[in-house]
């Protein structure tokens, strides 16, 4: 037997560490998470994507009786991009969450004791969403993931630590850039 490991990283930062553009996609998150549509799981989502050219798009959760018709924030916001400026490659993405009913103040207030841990209460995107993220980083690992959970902890990781075993479109042997039959 052979063991292959990988070191997941993960940063806690303080609202003043981050750039401003982070600060204003924190902003935009919490903004869209104010909009959620959420009756059956009161967890209420926003997210913020920053794409390589520049633009900040947002999203928040918007959930259908079926359930399995729900949209996710990344999702929202990530498909906002692609119908305004079609398959762009992403830098950033930012998410919010918390129950509803639990304000999340921007910037953040800290509430109860400081996570130790990486599984300990950091917001991260679910998986369904880290897989829509990875198919827009255009197979880069450093795309970073910024959260902020009710706790007011900040977290700050990169596609690559959070989604460590990844298929995507390049499994597949897709570049998005190369794949416009259309044109
Ligand atoms: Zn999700």
């Amino acid at each position: 037997m052979r063991q292959v490991k990988k070191i997941i990283q993960a940063q806690i930062k303080k609202f003043s560490e981050l750039t401003k553009q982070e600060q204003k996609l924190l902003y935009l998150a919490a903004e869209a998470r104010l909009k959620a549509q959420t009756p059956y799981s009161h967890y209420c989502v926003g997210a913020a994507i920053l794409t390589e050219d520049g633009k900040m798009y947002k999203g928040c959760n918007v959930e259908r009786c079926t359930y399995t018709q729900t949209t996710h924030a990344e999702q929202n916001a990530i498909d906002t991009m692609v119908a305004e400026q079609g398959s762009t490659k992403i830098k950033i993405v930012v998410v919010v969450a918390g129950p509803e009913g639990i304000p999340i103040n921007i910037p953040p207030k800290k509430k109860g004791k400081s996570i130790k841990a990486i599984d300990e209460r950091i917001c991260v995107p679910c998986g369904h969403c880290l897989q829509i993220v990875w198919e827009n980083c255009m197979v880069d690992p450093k795309v970073k993931l910024i959260g902020l959970a009710d706790n007011g902890e900040i977290t700050s990781t990169t596609i690559g630590d959070a989604f460590p075993m990844r298929f995507g479109p390049e499994s597949l042997k897709i570049d998005y850039r190369k794949n416009k039959k259309l044109e």
